[in-house]
């Protein structure tokens, strides 16, 4: 899943990034209010993690423009503004949950887990098709009586797969939910990874559809 992540903070954009990355999720950085705005205008994401105190225009007011266009992207503060009054008006203007400065990255990342999950009306923790069933937070996936446990990259293309089963994703669109900015993609790497977990799952787990691209059954 790609994230992107709006911190001005250079020791703390990277250590946040740096986690992420190491978590399986692609990640974007910006440090300034108008960048986020303009990268969120051509790209789409799966969470924003945005900072309050920022350059040009502050987060609060990033949160508020994104609202304001009907853009549903979930949408945590990570802030230092501790107060209640911030805490409501964030929320009010539309931020999905907070996280308060200084966190452990094991908070961020199941708050993260977890404004994902209710974005997809998913209620439990797991993603399911009804044959596969994926644990965001352990990376297992199990089916039939079998478990086994992804690696990163794997799990994030299984991951956007089992978000919308019965949708046809193409290279690009799982490429995309897969890999920020700065990462060098090759050519096949989609198809390598498809191979993988065909591997893993049994080639039934997902379906190739000719020159559309892959899928997952919906749940019948
Ligand atoms: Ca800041």
């Amino acid at each position: 899943m790609r994230v992107l992540l709006v911190e001005d903070d250079p020791m703390v954009g990277a250590a946040v990034a740096q986690a992420l990355r190491d978590a399986a999720y692609a990640v974007d950085w910006v440090q300034a209010g108008q960048r986020a705005l303009q990268t969120l205008a051509i790209q789409a994401y799966g969470v924003v993690l945005l900072d309050l105190g920022l350059p040009e225009r502050d987060g609060m007011e990033v949160l508020r423009h994104v609202r304001a266009q009907g853009q549903a992207v979930p949408v945590l503060v990570i802030t230092a503004r501790d107060t209640l009054d911030d805490r409501i008006r964030g929320l009010d203007a539309g931020a999905d949950d907070y996280v308060l400065k200084p966190f452990a990255m094991g908070e961020l990342l199941a708050r993260m887990r977890a404004v994902i999950r209710r974005q997809g009306g998913v209620a439990g923790p797991v993603l399911s098709n009804g044959v596969l069933t994926l644990d965001p937070a352990t990376k297992e996936v199990c089916w039939a009586d079998q478990c086994c446990r992804l690696t990163g990259r794997e799990f994030a293309l299984l991951q956007a797969l089992l978000l919308r089963p019965g949708a046809i994703l193409s290279r690009s669109e799982l490429e995309d939910r897969i890999y920020g900015w700065n990462e060098e993609v090759e050519s096949n790497a989609v198809e390598f990874l498809i191979h993988a977990l065909r591997k893993k799952l049994g080639s039934g787990a997902i379906q190739n559809i000719r020159g559309m691209g892959w899928m997952v059954e919906k749940d019948q």
